[in-house]
């Protein structure tokens, strides 16, 4: 039987409860299932952080959600579930999972390679990752339903796997990199037992589909805590090997007050609630790759501009090898770094067909990047922060004068 927690014990504040969450809930409360928040949303309120999306968790069957909603769609083969969709707002509802039995699908190392049996509640809570991420809010009653002292490790700051750590982490290594993620973002102690086996099964990694490395890796990159994620990434051994982007960030000491500037700029960014661009970041990221790259091809004698695009093309394909790093990802990063050069042309029509470029203002906030590194001297900066601004008789002047 699961602890219950009233509202005197949770004190989740209503407040911080997404509308369309609660409105899922209702709905499939009212045509008679059972609906539940759950997840890292619970785990947020009761921590007193706004939580930035909402998971619902039901004993209705994909197909029975969906016939609920005007607008749900199932999606997932490796885990089908239903997207309802309020306007922008999304809210995952998923039906109780099953425990693994003999028929669960898993390839030679026992990855989980697909999860649709469905089960119980108290099921579902046990095949959830950590006890803080496997309580249930309900929000027509207001109570927090427990099945693994969730509450108690959350008020310990604990990270607790639920079940046996070494076969978790088998069944689906990425919880190795949640884990990592958690820590850092809530300020958590991963317990001992926990994180025991991450080191001896950090290999595992490589046989987790690229794409969902990479969904996995923005995640931790956006969380507001990428610096502290990635820090204790290395702590615990998981980054050697595992992504090239990883050993990239961590392991190149040219270029990693650049990195390291891009990625506190970032988490300053999110933790302001702005938005930030996963592309820019990027870009960030493998800047140094590409800038060594481009050295090289330019002794061989090629020109500025062919050269650039030769090492761009190279980093990319070799960064997408192990992370699918997503097209709509990589056309912004090529061009953010193609407009570098053109910020040193100066003479003629150069200067205002930049400004004229959709993606000026992300090349020129990288130009500003590298110049507070030290890469280029503060006056080409300079000139194009006054040369936005200025008035079109001084722009002509001030072209003259760059030149
Ligand atoms: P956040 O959204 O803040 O990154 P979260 O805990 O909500 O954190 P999600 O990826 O949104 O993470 O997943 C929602 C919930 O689904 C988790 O809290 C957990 O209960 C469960 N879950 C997600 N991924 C896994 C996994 N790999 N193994 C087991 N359970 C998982
Ligand atoms: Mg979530």
């Amino acid at each position: 039987k699961p602890v219950q927690l009233g509202r005197k014990d949770h004190k989740i504040d209503r407040h911080l409860v997404s509308h369309n969450a609660i409105k899922t809930c209702e709905t499939l409360q009212r045509a008679g299932f059972e609906a539940f928040i759950v997840g890292g949303a619970v785990r947020d309120l009761l921590l007193g952080i706004a939580p930035k999306d909402f998971d619902v968790a039901t004993n209705a069957e994909p197909e029975e959600v969906q016939k609920l909603f005007r607008r749900a769609r199932i999606i997932g083969k490796r885990f089908r579930i239903v997207h309802v969709v309020f306007g922008n707002d999304i809210i995952e509802t998923s039906t109780f999972r099953a425990l693994h039995g003999d028929k669960v699908e898993t390839d030679a190392h026992g990855r989980v390679l697909r999860d649709n049996v469905f089960g119980s509640q108290h099921e579902d809570a046990t095949r959830r990752d950590f006890t803080v991420n496997a309580l249930y809010y309900d929000p027509t009653q207001e109570i927090v339903l427990d099945y693994h002292h969730g509450v108690r490790d959350l008020r310990a700051k604990t990270l607790r796997m639920i079940g046996d750590p070494a076969t978790r982490y088998r069944e689906d290594p990425v919880r190795m990199l949640r884990v990592v993620r958690f820590a850092a973002k809530l300020g958590f102690e991963i317990d001992a037992t926990t994180r025991a086996p991450i080191a001896e099964l950090a290999d595992l990694i490589e046989n987790v589909p690229a794409s969902r490395l990479f969904d996995e890796m923005l995640k931790l990159l956006t969380s507001g805590h990428a610096l502290a994620c990635l820090q204790r990434l290395r702590q615990e051994g998981l980054h050697q090997g595992l992504m090239p982007l990883l050993d990239v960030i961590l392991e190149q000491p040219a270029g990693e007050k650049f990195v390291t500037l891009a990625l506190s700029r970032t988490d300053e960014r999110v933790r302001a609630g702005k938005s930030i661009s996963p592309s820019f970041l990027f870009a960030s990221l493998l800047w140094n790759l590409v800038k060594e790259r481009w050295q090289v091809i330019l002794e061989s004698g090629e020109h500025t501009i062919p050269a650039l695009f030769q090492a761009m093309d190279e980093i990319i394909s070799q960064q997408c090898e192990k992370l699918a790093i997503q097209r709509r990802f990589t056309t912004d990063m090529r061009e953010i770094w193609a407009l570098q050069p053109r910020f040193e042309k100066r003479n003629g029509a150069s200067p205002y067909r930049l400004l004229e470029h959709l993606r000026f203002r992300a090349g020129y906030d990288f130009l500003l990047l590298r110049t507070e590194v030290g890469e280029l001297e503060s006056e080409l900066a300079d000139w194009w922060t006054a040369f936005q601004v200025a008035e079109h008789s001084e722009r002509a002047q001030m072209i003259a004068d760059a030149n």
